[in-house]
């Protein structure tokens, strides 16, 4: 396909997600803003419209089926493909810096693995016949350096101690999901890669956080633009590899 590039981002009514439309918006890119509230989707996107971003949103619950179905049908309708997907949303019921291994609940463990790890295998498979009618789809999943088993298994690591049990081990399958799609893609134009963003200022990440919003959103940003040279598979922080 020709013409402007077209990026759905879940989760983006607000945080690392609204960042990433807008910065996707500035370089011309057409960003449609996925909000499970779709009146905060569209006042997210009227804040980025104001800004000259071709801006819209779409009432996408992850892990309401009919939701994605409904945005596939509606994205087919009104662009007839995809190019970048970014399964940005993401949810954390544990305390930061507590210890829940042995403390949180089994619903918690299954309501953490829903969003971040059975919706995005959902809306990846979903949104996969629109991303081939691209020249060069791309996939971001984003993920956090606390998914990162072999950082979790080496004592005296940076994030040895940042035990949010349900979190971790929700973006580790989100990693392996990352890892088995893209020897699923090899051979087409697609890639598929995590990011983590940082420790970054937001709703989750807390006021706590080092980062600020506009260097959280540069690695989803990038891995949601890199050329055909770029990685497929990769676990990456601001253009490093992170080890899985
Ligand atoms: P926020 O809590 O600020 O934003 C999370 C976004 O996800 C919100 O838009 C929220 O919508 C949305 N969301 C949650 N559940 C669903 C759902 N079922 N359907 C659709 N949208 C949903 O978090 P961040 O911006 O910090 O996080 C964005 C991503 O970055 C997450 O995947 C997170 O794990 C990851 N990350 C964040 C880090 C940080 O330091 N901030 C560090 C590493 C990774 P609503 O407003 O309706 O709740």
């Amino acid at each position: 396909s020709t013409g402007k590039k077209v990026a759905l981002i879940s989760g983006a009514n607000k945080g690392i997600g609204f960042e990433t439309a807008r910065q996707l918006g500035q370089q011309g890119i057409t960003v449609i803003l996925g909000a499970r509230d779709l009146a905060k989707g569209e006042a997210a996107a009227a804040e980025l419209k104001k800004e000259g971003i071709d801006a819209r949103a779409v009432k996408l619950d992850v892990v309401n089926p009919a939701d994605v179905k409904a945005a596939v049908d509606k994205i087919e309708k009104d662009f007839g493909h995809l190019d970048i997907l970014v399964n940005n949303a993401g949810v954390n019921f544990e305390e930061l810096g507590g210890n829940s291994t042995l403390t949180t609940s089994d619903d918690t463990l299954r309501k953490t693995f829903d969003t971040n790890f059975f919706a995005v295998v959902t809306v990846t498979k979903a949104f996969i016949p629109l991303l081939e009618k691209s020249d060069a789809g791309r996939i971001v999943n984003v993920s956090s350096i606390l998914g990162s088993l072999s950082l979790h298994a080496t004592e005296g690591s940076p994030i040895y101690e940042a035990k949010v049990f349900a979190y971790n081990a929700s973006k580790v399958a989100l990693n392996a999901f990352t890892i088995h799609l893209a020897h699923a893609l090899k051979g087409t134009k697609i890639k598929v890669n995590s990011a983590h963003p940082g420790w970054v200022k937001t709703d989750m990440g807390t006021d706590a956080a080092p980062m600020e919003l506009v260097d959280g959103a540069k690695t989803e940003v990038a891995l949601a633009t890199i050329g055909a040279d770029g990685p497929n598979g990769g676990f990456v922080h601001l253009g490093e590899t992170i080890s899985w």
